[in-house]
């Protein structure tokens, strides 16, 4: 009986341990890195603000690359009033428009990685936690941080992998994705 359970035993090492033979190999990547052209010809005051948030970016996720002076995927704009916004044409495709009010209240480097964040395929999520990116204003204007979490920079890695379904690469406009009017202090 003892022996019978130890050749067993022996026969199911050796059996993990040719599983695991196959499984080392890593798989070849989905698809070559996008590269994300984005202009700031219309950026006004926030040209330099973009350019640290494509940073931020490309230093969390893998896949794709930020770049500017190469074409016009993303536009980013100045405006004055009404809020900052996002439209999302398609997945790493869009415009993204920074309210100077709002910048005058929140990290400007905070909203510009964030709505940059709806053009690479992420959602709002407001629960008001500073440690996210897509918690947006929720967070309060005492949040500056403009990193993502682990969480929602390899959520756009793999999007950017082709790993997520189709629906995840629709347009969208993310216009209320910052509050447009700041709650006053009592
Ligand atoms: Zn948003």
């Amino acid at each position: 009986m003892t022996s019978r359970l130890s050749r067993l035993a022996v026969a199911l090492v050796a059996t993990a341990g040719a599983t695991l033979g196959v499984t080392v190999a890593n798989p070849a990547p989905a698809s070559a890195a996008a590269t994300i052209c984005y202009n700031t010809s219309q950026a006004g005051a926030y040209a330099g603000t973009a350019s640290q948030a494509a940073s931020i970016w490309n230093n969390a996720t893998v896949n794709l690359t930020l770049s500017a002076n190469c074409g016009s995927n993303l536009r980013i704009y100045q405006i004055t009033g009404g809020g900052s916004y996002a439209v999302r044409t398609s997945l790493g495709n869009g415009r993204v428009y920074i309210d100077t009010q709002q910048a005058a209240q929140y990290s400007p480097l905070r909203i510009m990685t964030h709505e940059i964040g709806h053009i690479l395929g992420l959602p709002d999520n407001y629960n008001g936690n500073c440690s996210l990116l897509m918690s947006g204003g929720s967070a309060g204007t005492s949040c500056t941080n403009p990193y993502p979490s682990t969480a929602e920079a390899n959520r756009v890695s793999n999007l950017f992998a082709g790993t997520f379904s189709a629906t995840d690469r629709s347009a969208d406009v993310f216009r209320d994705s910052w509050p447009s009017v700041l709650t006053p202090v009592s």
